[in-house]
Parts: structure tokens; C-alpha cells; sequence
């Protein structure tokens, strides 16, 4: 596995690398759902490329960019395990160069759900991304359902600006007792951690009544903020029944939604979802 740090390093190393090329692209701190990407992307591509940069860009002033769990020494051996051929690790200062002025925005479906309460974080994740693009010109790209609205605005921006990558989501991996996977688990203590099952609880919930022909979307929403409001230490950003698509929220009665939330447990935000859609008759 080659390991490289400048645009100049990457582009010699991608001169040896063979096409289909996959990218993966992450923020550090892996763990089996980013690896789960990397896995689908040797499945798919005769060779793959992850890269490793806690985007500035993305967090606001006041999140958590700071105290980003980072081991990457830990990444590196995951990584060398599923088979990567080469890890890119830019640094900030070859990414935002003091002059740097060009930012790339989708409009609509960034506006709801994290976009309202995030504002400029989408910005953020769609310039990073389109500079990763640019500079390692992969055949497809995987990114994670975890982060539903960016699957979501990644595939607006590639069919925007007409970018030759195919965009692919993976399922998102869970612990064994349901909770997500993400770099910010880290951050929960034993108790927290505990009531973090709070949101897959929620989701799990929602979903049984939905199957069961709970089909109004305020129902819905409230079944997930009841599951939530029980757990002491957990408070509700959002919930959301969102058209898949558009990420429009929906009224009244649905065909399918993407029932999405952002939950603070302790002083760690957490999000999750899952996508409520009617059985193929
Ligand atoms: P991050 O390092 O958090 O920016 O995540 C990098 C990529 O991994 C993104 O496409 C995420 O959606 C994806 N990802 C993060 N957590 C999971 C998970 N639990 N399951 C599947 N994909 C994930």
C-alpha cells in the first residue's frame, strides 16, 4: 500500500495504479463502515484509492474539528488489511492555500435537514469533494447512507457539473446491538453510549409502524421523538420524513420517506436514518 501526502506524490502514484479505479474518500478515524466502502470498492475496481482529511471546510467555528478523533497509524493498518493500493493524506495548508476563493454549491436539497442546522457545512463537503475529484479522476466513488443527505447532494453535484464518476452508496453498518458506526462513538462514556441506542431504537420503531400500515408522516415523526424524549440523556436536534429525492419533508399520508434525525447525547451530535419504502408488490 503507498501512502502519499502531496498532489504531486498522488498524481505519480496514480500513473501506476489500474483502472476501474474506486475512491474512498474519509475524515480518519476509520472504522468497519468506512471499510465496508473500501471492500465494495475492490469488489468493484481493479484498484482503489482512499484518502484521509478532516475537511476544516466542513465544521463550523464552533464543532468539533479540534478534538476529531485521529490515529493514523491505526487507519493505515486497517486499510493495508482490505487491500488498499494507495492512501492520500493531504495536508490542510496544500488544501486551502491562504489565497484560496473557490467554493461549489448545490442549492436545494442542501437547504433542509443538516443544511438548516448546519449551514455551511454542506459547502464545505461539496468543494473538498470536488478538489478529491479532481485530483484523483477515479471511475466510481462510495460513499455511505450513514450520511444520507450527503449521498444525496454528492449525486446532485456529479450530475451538475458533469463529473464522469459513478457514485455509489453503501448500507450503513451498525454495532451489534444497533448503534451506527461513527468516528464520534468515540466520544460517548459508558452511559452515553448506552443511550445512543435511543436513535436506532427510534428508527426501528418507526419502521415496525410503518410496515404495519402507519403510513402519516407526523405519526411517524413522533413515534422516533417519543423513543428519544424517554432517554434522559439524549435531546432532539431534528426528525424528519423527507421525500428520498428532493429531502422535501412530507405531510400527511406517505409512500416512502427518509426518516432522518440529528441527536445530541451529552454534548456529542449524533445522526442517523433509515429509508422507509412499501414492499415491491
Ligand atoms: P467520514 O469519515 O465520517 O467522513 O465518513 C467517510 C465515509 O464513510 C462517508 O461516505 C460516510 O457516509 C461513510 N460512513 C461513515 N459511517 C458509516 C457507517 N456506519 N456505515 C456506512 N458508511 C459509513
Amino acid at each position: 500500500m503507498k501512502i502519499v501526502e502531496t498532489f504531486d506524490a498522488l498524481q505519480e502514484a496514480l500513473l501506476r495504479l489500474k483502472r476501474p479505479l474506486g475512491f474512498v474518500p474519509t475524515m480518519g478515524y476509520l472504522h468497519e463502515g468506512h471499510l465496508s466502502l473500501v471492500k465494495r470498492a475492490k469488489q468493484d475496481c481493479e484498484s482503489v484509492v482512499v484518502s484521509i482529511f478532516a475537511n476544516p471546510a466542513q465544521f463550523a467555528p464552533d464543532e468539533d474539528l479540534d478534538n476529531y478523533p485521529r490515529d493514523i497509524d491505526r487507519d493505515l493498518e486497517l486499510l493495508t488489511g482490505v487491500g488498499t493500493n494507495l492512501v492520500w493524506i493531504p495536508s490542510v495548508i496544500n488544501m486551502y492555500p491562504e489565497d484560496f476563493q473557490t467554493w461549489i454549491n448545490v442549492e436545494q436539497v442542501t437547504k433542509p435537514l443538516e443544511g438548516q442546522v448546519r449551514n455551511t457545512h454542506f459547502q464545505g463537503v461539496t468543494t473538498v469533494v470536488s478538489k478529491l475529484f479532481n485530483a484523483v479522476r477515479p471511475d466510481k466513488s462510495y460513499f455511505g447512507q450513514k450520511d444520507a443527505q450527503q449521498a444525496v447532494v454528492i449525486k446532485q453535484m456529479v450530475r451538475d457539473l458533469n463529473y464522469p464518476i459513478e457514485i455509489v452508496i453503501c448500507p450503513i453498518v451498525r454495532e451489534v446491538d444497533g448503534l451506527a458506526m461513527s468516528s464520534r462513538n468515540s466520544y460517548l462514556n459508558e452511559e452515553e453510549r448506552q443511550a445512543a441506542l435511543c436513535l436506532s431504537q427510534g428508527l426501528s420503531k418507526a419502521e415496525e409502524a410503518f410496515h404495519k400500515g402507519e403510513k402519516n408522516a407526523e405519526k411517524i415523526r413522533e413515534i422516533v421523538a417519543s423513543v428519544i424524549d424517554e432517554e434522559q440523556l439524549a435531546e432532539l436536534q431534528y426528525v424528519s420524513c423527507a421525500h428520498p429525492e428532493t429531502l422535501e419533508e412530507l405531510e400527511g399520508e406517505i409512500e416512502s420517506c427518509l426518516l432522518s434525525m440529528a441527536v445530541f447525547i451529552g454534548r456529542t451530535r449524533l445522526i442517523d436514518n433509515i429509508l422507509l419504502l412499501q414492499p415491491k408488490t
